[in-house]
């Protein structure tokens, strides 16, 4: 299939041209060309130039069950022949809009039983912002609508999402964040714990969400929304005292909890949802990524029968997409869904792929440029660091090294993001292990690369 296109340094100048990239600086792109991926298969992607590449981000942590499976392809087919679209606006249905929302009640946890449909995480975020808004206002409580959100937490790129989300970056443009939202810390505690044990950190930066409230009041706050274990922030994954104290203080407050599952949910940490893992109950779970495993899109958010019996009781909720609930990807969401399942992809995922690439990640540790190895399930992050024992920065600007052991890793065929000068995985669920020992081969060749490179222009050095 690499063959059947125009030249590569063509298609190169006609994306420069005329195709503008998301979160891309684009003057840059053109300068060195886009590396265009032109097919792929399991968990290897093939390039304009015809070379093999391991895909160990799943797209953008989307393509769960790995790249070519037929079987989601054929159904997307059928279904578009027999109803391409229909809406669910004006008290009409669709069959695969019913029985995804019935899956998804039967796997969410607790009494999450209630699905609305949307077209992506961020919208789906949009939803939830203004949902919990309109839960207070149908309680009789509308001054209860601030949300509690993070720093460096990420929840999608709308305006609602991104002021949800604590990019800083983000903020700064388009007069963000938009007002009634309020960010705490982030429980990192390689950068920002100090002197803490992880323990104790994790309980100082839970403990700023009570703080939080009782300074707005508990009656001005609506809900509180984090991921599990933030992915775009960097893999970062809370110390075990961080989630069971946010939960305890959600309740003693009354304020909603919302888990953003975008990456953590279907199987990514090695159970069906991320909050399963970290052990909490969430009154709302934001959905997408992996619900279709990226082959169409697709967002969901699941709420409590609370939540939907207050909404119930209430006023018409005014909000809604055309595509809410579009029966061609909630067909494919439920095939994949049941491919999920029933080939045992999250069930093997947790018991047998995540333990071996926990133990081949964390070896990276012994690496002199490598601090701490974070994993959960099959998201993990390496922080790159001059110095493991005072866990030091690098003097280079943040993130000159992560771009630069990430270009390594490029050129080595091997997908592996930075941030910052964190390296971050979240490879398809059906990686086999004799492909993760190729991905780790190919990072350690990748942080060799880096660590001769800093040496040689004298940049190994701490702030
Ligand atoms: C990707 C992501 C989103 C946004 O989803 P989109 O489909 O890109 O709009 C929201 N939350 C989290 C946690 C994400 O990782």
């Amino acid at each position: 299939m690499s063959d059947n296109h125009l030249p590569t340094a063509e298609l190169q100048a006609l994306d420069a041209a005329h195709h503008m990239h998301p979160f891309t600086d684009s003057a840059e792109l053109a300068r060195k060309g886009a590396r265009i991926i032109t097919s792929a298969k399991g968990v290897w992607l093939t390039d304009s130039d015809g070379e093999v590449i391991l895909d160990a981000m799943a797209g953008l942590w989307c393509v769960n069950i790995g790249y070519g499976r037929q079987e989601l392809v054929d159904v997307a087919a059928r279904q578009m022949l027999q109803l391409p679209f229909y809406n669910t606006f004006f008290q009409t249905s669709t069959v695969p809009a019913i029985m995804l929302a019935k899956r998804l009640a039967e796997l969410a946890p607790g009494d999450l039983n209630h699905v609305f449909f949307n077209g992506s995480g961020s919208d789906s975020n949009d939803t939830n912002l203004r949902m919990v808004r309109h839960y207070w206002a149908a309680k009789g409580q509308p001054e209860r609508s601030i949300v509690i959100s993070r720093w460096n937490g990420y929840h999608g790129s709308t305006m609602g999402a991104a002021s949800l989300g604590g990019m800083k970056g983000m903020h700064a443009q388009g007069g963000l964040p938009i007002p009634g939202i309020v960010h705490i810390d982030q429980p990192d505690w390689w950068s920002e714990g100090g002197d803490m044990t992880p323990e104790d950190f994790g309980l100082e930066r839970a403990r700023q969400l009570e703080t939080k409230i009782l300074e707005l009041g508990a009656d001005k706050v609506a809900a509180f929304i984090a991921e599990p274990v933030q992915g775009a922030g960097g893999v970062i994954v809370p110390p075990v005292t961080y989630w069971p104290e946010i939960q305890r203080i959600c309740k003693q407050y009354g304020i909603l909890l919302i888990a953003d599952e975008v990456i953590t949910g279907f199987g990514r940490t090695g159970n069906w949802f991320g909050c399963q893992t970290m052990g909490f109950t969430p009154d709302i779970m934001t959905c997408a990524k992996g619900i279709t495993s990226g082959y169409i899109p697709l967002g969901a958010s699941i709420v409590s029968d609370e939540i939907f019996n207050t909404l119930d009781a209430a006023d018409e909720f005014a909000h809604g997409y055309t595509y809410a609930g579009h029966p061609v990807a909630c067909a494919v969401a439920l095939e994949n869904l049941r491919l999920l399942d029933e080939d045992g992809i999250v069930e093997r995922a947790g018991s047998e792929i995540a333990p071996y690439l926990k133990e081949k990640w964390e070896s990276l540790t012994d690496h002199p440029l490598v601090g701490e190895a974070k994993i959960v399930g099959l998201m993990g992050s390496i922080a790159l660091t001059p110095n493991k024992a005072t866990r030091a920065k690098f003097a280079s600007p943040t993130g000159t090294v992560g771009y630069y052991c990430r270009e390594r890793c490029f050129a080595n065929n091997l997908v592996m993001r930075h941030v910052g000068d964190r390296m971050i995985i979240s490879p398809p669920l059906i990686i086999t292990k004799a492909e993760i020992d190729i991905l780790i081969d190919r990072a350690r060749l990748s942080l060799d690369e880096t660590l001769a490179y800093l040496n040689a222009e004298g940049l190994n050095v701490s702030a």
